[in-house]
Parts: C-alpha cells; sequence; structure tokens
C-alpha cells in the first residue's frame, strides 16, 4: 500500500485552526513573568479558567476572531512558537477544524 501524497502546508494563512483548539495560550508556569505579559492579556486567560467552560473545543482567549490572527502574537507562548506548520499535530489540527 502506498501512502498518499499529503498537500505542502507553508505558513498559516487562513488558518488558526490550532488556536481555535487551544482555550487559553499554554503558558509553562512562570512564562508569562518572563514574557511581561501585561495585565489585560493575563486578566483574559484568568476569566476563561474561572468560568471552567469546556475547554478542549473553545479557541483561545488570545484569538482575534475577526482576523483569525493572535492579538499578541509578539508575547506568544513558546509553546505557539514552537508548533510548525505542516507539523503531523498542525494537520490533525487542520482536519479536526475543517481546514482544507
Ligand atoms: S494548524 Fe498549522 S497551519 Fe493552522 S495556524 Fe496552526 S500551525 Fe498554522
Ligand atoms: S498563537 Fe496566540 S491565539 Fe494562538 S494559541 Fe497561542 S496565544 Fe492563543
Amino acid at each position: 500500500m502506498t501512502n498518499p501524497v499529503l498537500p505542502v502546508i507553508e505558513n498559516c494563512e487562513g488558518c488558526s485552526a490550532c488556536c481555535q483548539r487551544t482555550p487559553v495560550p499554554p503558558f509553562e508556569p512562570g512564562e508569562e513573568a518572563a514574557h511581561d505579559v501585561p495585565e489585560s492579556a493575563l486578566q483574559l486567560i484568568r476569566d476563561r479558567i474561572s468560568r471552567d467552560e469546556q475547554f478542549e473545543l473553545l479557541p483561545c482567549v488570545w484569538l482575534n476572531p475577526l482576523n483569525g490572527l493572535c492579538r499578541h502574537y509578539e508575547l506568544r507562548p513558546q509553546a505557539c512558537r514552537d508548533f510548525s506548520p505542516g507539523s503531523q499535530l498542525c494537520r490533525l489540527c487542520r482536519d479536526d477544524e475543517g481546514v482544507r
């Protein structure tokens, strides 16, 4: 059996599938302080956590739903920086969100 040829995913343009499935910025403990994240951005995270919603299906509180971009891109966690377009996890997120 031959493996299917997967499409090349070179960048995130028109996507945001991974952010759609990450309810809060995935900071490691203490990482926010290293990034010097402002209070207003931290409050969004605290509010989401305190509401205790069904995290796994919610978009990130830092995601701008109007343009699909991170509101605090320059402050995003290392985990977001390391998430590679075209990786297996990327493809899974895109598939789950119906991004073609
Ligand atoms: S799922 Fe992949 S292509 Fe889409 S925004 Fe995330 S890294 Fe980029
Ligand atoms: S890139 Fe921004 S919007 Fe996307 S998951 Fe990370 S912090 Fe949230």
